[in-house]
């Protein structure tokens, strides 16, 4: 079926993700506060809106791609907004980063106001939006995500229903903690090696070519602590000694390894777990350990 879609925000994401949903058949009226956003979306062949009110009109889902939760609230919430203006029953797509509790509590108020919505934030960059290649994570009603399904696979080619309003905005906070931490592990990597006289480019092609670059998400914890096998590849007694060299480097040259400093404190605790001897992806345990939560979780 196709959709009238109210679509507001159309920025570095949201332009390309309502270009998108054109190309597929869907009518998209979009609005942006910012007038040359309205008219390049105008030019890609869809209708220009002067304000939210005029978005919602005649849709029948309203997606928000905004930058940060008070924008979202504004949008939705305020007196202009969203909740104000939307056909009974609408379909809100909230597809912005914002905070899952602030996520949650607008979705509330908008079932409250007569309307359903689900979170639903992107993963990926903006050329894969102009390429309708994202990653959806998706929390909410089943019905709502059956309905919106042919949406997010006109934007994205990676969709995935993780469960219950909020889930779907927790994950991305999660992806992007991970993304923004693996950024600050990756700058000390080639600060370390810089200062170690290798150039960059070498120090480079070495970790895509390791396993420090190809990600342990990708290749060892799905072959050992989440697959439930905790015989050492490689054990966390050896990876401590591994991180003492990189430190004892890193001070030689007066190269700054904030988290590997974390990290050492952790792999130090392996023995008081009795873990020494068990994979370096025994970590996780140790982790899950710390936040009372070891077991809980199913494995792959
Ligand atoms: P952006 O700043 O380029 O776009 C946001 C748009 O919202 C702008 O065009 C702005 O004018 C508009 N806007 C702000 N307030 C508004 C209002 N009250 N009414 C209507 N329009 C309004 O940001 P972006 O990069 O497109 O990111 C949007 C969201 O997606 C953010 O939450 C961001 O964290 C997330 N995200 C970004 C990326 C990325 O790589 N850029 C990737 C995934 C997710």
């Amino acid at each position: 079926m196709k959709e009238t879609i109210g679509f507001i925000g159309l920025g570095t994401m949201g332009g390309p993700m309502a270009r998108c949903l054109l190309a597929a058949g869907h009518g998209v009226d979009g609005f942006d506060v910012d007038p040359a956003k309205v008219s390049a979306f105008a030019e890609a062949g869809g209708k220009a809106c002067a304000d939210v009110a005029e978005a919602c009109a005649r849709a029948s889902v309203v997606i928000t791609m905004l930058p940060r939760d008070e924008h979202v609230r504004e949008v939705l919430l305020g007196s202009g907004g969203v909740a104000a203006h939307a056909r009974p029953g609408t379909l809100v797509l909230e597809m912005s980063t914002i905070l899952p509790r602030s996520s949650l509590a607008i979705g509330e108020e908008l079932r409250r106001r007569g309307l359903r919505m689900m979170d639903a934030p992107v993963g990926r960059t903006p050329a894969d939006a102009r390429a309708g290649k994202l990653l959806v994570m998706a929390g909410g009603a089943a019905e709502d995500f059956e309905r919106a399904r042919p949406l997010f696979d006109a934007m994205a080619d990676k969709v995935l229903h993780l469960g219950e309003a909020g889930s779907g905005i927790r994950m991305k906070v999660i992806n992007n903690y991970m993304a923004m931490v693996g950024m600050v592990l990756t700058a000390e990597t080639l600060t370390l090696a810089r200062k170690a006289g290798i150039a960059t480019a070498a120090a480079v092609e070495v970790l895509q070519n390791t396993v420090a670059g190809r990600g342990q998400i990708n290749v060892n914890f799905p072959k050992k602590v989440l697959a439930g096998d905790l015989t050492p590849d490689f054990p966390l007694s050896l990876g401590h000694k591994d991180l003492s060299l990189g430190l004892q480097l890193g001070h030689e040259l007066g190269a700054p390894l904030f988290l590997g400093a974390s990290a050492l404190e952790l792999f130090g605790m392996a023995p008081a777990f009795g873990r020494a001897d068990q994979d370096c992806t025994a970590m996780l345990l140790i982790l899950e350990q710390l936040a009372g939560c070891l077991g809980e979780g199913a494995g792959l």
